[in-house]
């Protein structure tokens, strides 16, 4: 947990507690952290994952909650997974910003050999993803519940393809869809296999509930599970409906937009020319940032800043820029 990247102060109040997951260390999986609940009934097997970013706990929140209530499928079946749970352990909230990883991130060895790949360096994070695969592969639907390093809209991430799109509109958020490629230093789990081609019928979500210690994204989590849940037939359509009452979640547009361009930090120079939170209209030509003596431009008409980063290094994505999304 030495990474310099991750060593930056945190100027945003920790709202959230972490549950302890201790109790769900031994699973009938054979994987630790990783359960399955069993409905006995034919139907989709449906897998939603929290803390693969270690300092993001709504996901840990919204699987607790689900599990606490005993609540179960009734048709299908459902894992849970916890996924970077080493570094979940060591969260401290006096600087939540060090856990998001232990060696790397988890989130970015999902291409196509990487696991498999011997001569890589056998990371915490490469380990447990090895560990976990095999019941990510198995799964028909996964829902990825992350949050973000600023305090932003919650945004529906449904990846490249139009079957995402339509997942995320069925799942029905109030919140903006994006449809979008991840980041070039490294595939997402998300994208994973099936999950990012074509002509399967697997599909996948990565919700981003808003900021990693608020209030909200502990809402917008346990909202999103819940009608993914419904979504995928796992659950009655009538399912959690009092809690989500009772949380009484903010609603957002659900415009869809389209990240055309990734800005990949490309020297050890790269400033914004503003302290961008995510979600910011910008219009053609505005200057975003400067990567040394290269200068930055928003390329659209409407430019969509999603999810500028505050690790400004060499290799890593800036930002990510959407416009409105056209068939
Ligand atoms: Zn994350």
């Amino acid at each position: 947990m030495n990474d310099p990247k991750l060593d930056y102060p945190n100027e945003f109040p920790v709202e959230l507690t972490p549950p302890d997951i201790s109790c769900y260390k031994n699973t009938n999986t054979g994987v630790d952290y990783v359960l399955s609940l069993d409905s006995g009934k034919s139907g989709p097997h449906v897998f939603i994952s929290s803390i693969v970013h270690g300092n993001e706990p709504c996901g840990a929140i919204a699987l607790d909650w689900f599990l606490k209530n005993n609540f179960r499928p009734k048709s299908g079946k459902l894992t849970l997974g916890f996924m970077n749970v080493e570094a979940y352990f060591a969260f401290d909230p006096k600087n939540p910003n060090r856990t998001r990883w232990v060696d790397e991130d988890f989130n970015r060895l999902w291409a196509e050999g990487v696991l498999e790949d011997e001569t890589r360096k056998k990371t915490n994070e490469f380990l447990r993803a090895n560990e976990v695969k095999s019941i990510v592969s198995q799964a028909d639907y996964l829902l990825d519940i992350h949050s973000m390093q600023k305090p932003c809209v919650p945004l529906m991430m449904a990846g490249m393809l139009v079957k995402g799109v339509d997942f995320a509109k069925s799942v029905g958020m109030s919140m903006p869809i994006i449809s979008d490629t991840g980041h070039k230093e490294g595939m997402r789990m998300r994208d994973y296999a099936g999950f990012s081609r074509k002509e399967s019928s697997k599909n996948a979500l990565l919700v981003e509930c808003g900021q990693h210690w608020e209030k909200l994204s502990e809402k917008i989590a346990i909202e999103t599970m819940i009608r993914f849940l419904r979504s995928t037939g796992t659950v009655d359509k009538e399912f959690g409906e009092e809690t989500i009452n009772e949380l009484n979640p903010p609603k957002f547009d659900r415009e869809v937009y389209r990240v055309g361009e990734i800005v990949t930090i490309k020297t050890d120079n790269f400033t914004f020319s503003s302290d961008w939170q995510g979600f910011e209209v910008l219009k053609k030509g505005t200057v975003i940032g400067q990567d040394d003596e290269k200068f930055i431009y928003a390329p659209y008409d409407e430019t969509i800043l999603i999810m500028p980063t505050k690790r400004l290094f060499r290799g890593k994505t800036a930002v990510r820029l959407a416009h409105r999304y056209k068939d």
